[in-house]
């Protein structure tokens, strides 16, 4: 496998926005790894004296081809670039996919991993050089650790489970008491009723930490009734199952989409009764229009990529001692509040305005145009 730069074959792709696409290849040219990185931030030096400039996880997945397998990491990395810039963090995003479909048993057999890791380590990761990479889809400590062997100072969560759960679904409870301190003017959540969809890795911490909040009634849907049952035999006083294709349209203060994106379209936003819409979902927003969409509804949304990002606070501030976590993690909560007043005084989505706030951050503090 050689070392090669992709972002001419990736110029055509529709999610292409200036990245710079670095690859594994194999002699015919069928790129096998490849890690787009979306901007160059000024960067953090970390601890171990390594500059990061750009963050993101590596993922392995059965891509249907390999445009859909580069689509991915295009997409990914500008999606943690507008996270960070969320935090004004001077860090860019970056994503690593691997092509699992090219490479026998990857998913299921260690040794077909060992090469794959070994070169990606030596030969990507050393030759990037400024770009620090954890678990993500597919992939998890064992791989970090095997990883960070050849290219140390570039991986995070070696040593133990970098899972962002946790910390992503506490950046979402800080979220909701902003939406509702916006709001209704007090952000109580005991007197609040929420509607949460997916009850995965965040949804489910997501519930477990509103229910410590008081909250008095939640309702979940989730196609995955084993999730579903676990949760309710946990709490059964309080949570009521219900049906995962009209959750979004059930009569509550919060819903808390924690499953898939595009969840916010033409079809369903009419239908959302909830006055605030804030969770974790990545892309929940269908299309840009949608953002509008939902304004003139009257509902009250957190931009996903704000709310969401506890997980990429938690890596920054562990790894690179950037702050202290419990001082950062606050930010979602400020950040949104200061998009919803500027929603409000000028009458413009709330997701525009996150948009045009990182856009600007981003035009000022990273390299190669947006
Ligand atoms: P997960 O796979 O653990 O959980 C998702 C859950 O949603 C699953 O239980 C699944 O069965 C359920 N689901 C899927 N479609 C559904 C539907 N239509 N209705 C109801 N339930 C449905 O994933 P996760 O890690 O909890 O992440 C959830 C979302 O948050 C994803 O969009 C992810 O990209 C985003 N996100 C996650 C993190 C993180 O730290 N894990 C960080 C940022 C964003």
């Amino acid at each position: 496998m050689l070392y090669a730069r992709i972002d001419d074959r990736c110029k055509h792709l529709p999610e292409y926005d200036g990245h710079a696409v670095h690859a594994l290849v194999q002699p015919d040219g069928t790129p096998v790894i490849a890690v787009a990185v979306h901007r160059d931030g000024a960067g953090i030096l970390s601890p171990k004296g390594t500059l990061v400039r750009s963050l993101g996880g590596t993922r392995a997945m059965q891509y249907s081809s390999d445009d859909e397998a580069l689509r991915d990491a295009l997409r990914l990395s500008s999606a943690m670039t507008k996270k960070a810039a969320g935090f004004e963090l001077a860090i860019a995003g970056g994503k690593t996919v691997v092509f699992a479909h090219r490479i026998p048993h990857f998913l299921t057999s260690w040794d077909a991993r060992v090469p794959i890791w070994e070169a990606y380590g030596k030969t990507l990761l050393s030759q990037i050089g400024t770009y620090l990479t954890a678990e993500d889809m597919n992939t998890g400590p064992r791989d970090m650790e095997y990883i960070q062997r050849f290219a140390p100072g570039f991986v995070a969560g070696c040593s133990q489970s970098a899972d962002p759960s946790p910390k992503t679904a506490l950046g979402v409870l800080i979220g909701i008491r902003a939406a509702l301190r916006h709001h209704y003017g007090d952000d109580s959540i005991s007197s609040r009723s929420f509607a949460v969809q997916g009850v995965g890795s965040v949804g489910a911490g997501v519930v477990r930490l509103l229910v410590a909040a008081g909250a008095a009634c939640i309702h979940i849907a989730d196609m995955r009734t084993d999730a579903l049952r676990a949760l309710q035999d946990e709490f059964p006083k309080i949570l009521s199952i219900t049906d995962p294709v009209r959750v979004h349209a059930l009569p509550v203060h919060v819903f808390v989409p924690c499953a898939r994106g595009g969840i916010l379209a033409a079809q369903s936003i009419p239908e959302i009764v909830a006055p605030i819409v804030a969770g974790c979902a990545n892309n929940q927003l269908a299309t840009d229009a949608d953002g509008i969409l939902l304004h003139t509804h009257g509902c009250l949304y957190a931009p996903d990529y704000i709310i969401n990002a506890g997980g990429i606070a938690e890596v920054v501030c562990d790894e690179l001692n950037w702050k202290n976590l419990d001082v950062v993690l606050p930010m979602i909560g400020t950040k949104l509040t200061e998009i919803f007043q500027v929603s409000d005084a000028y009458n413009i989505p709330s997701s525009q305005v996150a948009d045009s706030m990182v856009a600007r951050h981003i035009r000022e503090h990273y390299k190669r145009p947006i």
